[in-house]
């Protein structure tokens, strides 16, 4: 699938719904999921980057994206279902959703984490996508065929000394999409994760500020994936964990 080359306009009629749209690797994939012919939620924090990237993608010609600004560490159960009922009421069907948005915060010992920090970081990345999936996922069931993809990284696999909340909170997300994928086994609904692995974003240049930055992917070198599980080729794929960069 990372050699997949997708069919033009192979997402066309789809909705797909992006969180951290607005920067980094989301940004991307909603850039990518609207030149393939997808009409694409825009869901972020910072409103002005949102209109950024809609710009991107009204001014190349592809559908008219909408936009959702929405604060995950706040967000409450209702907004989730506020949003669904817009996104039906407003684009009629839901076809695909893209668990991007993620914290990082500080890199730590264990002893030392804050918190108020470690509650961020698992509002952010973990109880937001699964309020967010429980609230989607009548309208998601409703689509012929439909897809969540949440975002992993190579340390939600296999822990790392230091990284502590965010590494906890990406195992979580491992075991909420193969507890999810089994689950819908049996729907229209599929399952999946990818994890980007090194990419040139700002959450990379937080994490690794001395690194060269010119020898890593950026968003737009590792998008094979992110369209191959929205596309109809891989309907049958369920419970997968894919690197988008394997070694
Ligand atoms: P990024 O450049 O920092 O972008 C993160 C996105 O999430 C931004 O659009 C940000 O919006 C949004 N976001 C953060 N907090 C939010 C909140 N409270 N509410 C709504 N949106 C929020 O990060 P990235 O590198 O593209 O990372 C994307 C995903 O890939 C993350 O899940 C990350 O864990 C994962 N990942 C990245 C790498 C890598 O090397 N880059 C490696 C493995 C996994 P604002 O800009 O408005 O804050």
């Amino acid at each position: 699938m990372l050699d997949f080359s997708i069919k033009n306009n192979a997402l066309a009629s789809k909705v797909i719904l992006v969180t951290g749209a607005g920067d980094g690797i989301g940004r991307q994939a909603a850039i990518s999921y609207a030149a393939q012919g997808a009409t694409v939620i825009l869901l972020g924090k910072t409103v002005k980057k949102l209109e950024a990237v809609y710009d991107v993608i009204v001014e190349a010609g592809h559908p008219q994206p909408a936009i959702i600004p929405m604060d995950l560490k706040g967000a409450t159960a209702q907004n989730y279902i506020d949003m669904t009922d817009s996104i039906e009421h407003q684009c009629q069907r839901l076809d695909g959703v893209l668990h991007n948005a993620g914290i990082l915060t500080v890199l730590s010992p264990f002893e030392q984490i804050a918190h108020d920090s470690f509650d961020d970081v698992m509002k952010v990345n973990v109880t937001a996508p699964f309020m967010m999936t429980q609230a989607l996922l009548p309208l998601l069931k409703k689509s012929k065929n439909s897809s969540i993809i949440f975002t992993t990284s190579s340390v939600g696999r296999q822990g790392r000394a230091y990284w502590g909340a965010y590494s906890i909170s990406k195992f979580a997300i491992e075991g909420m999409m193969q507890t999810l994928a089994d689950e819908l086994e049996n729907t229209p609904v599929r399952v999946n994760c990818i994890n980007p692995g090194a990419t040139k974003t700002q959450m990379r240049a937080r994490a690794f500020p001395g690194e060269d930055a010119t020898l890593l992917k950026k968003p737009s070198d590792i998008m094979a994936p992110y369209l191959y599980l929205m596309a109809d080729e891989s309907i049958n794929i369920n419970s997968q964990s894919i690197d988008a960069q394997p070694k």
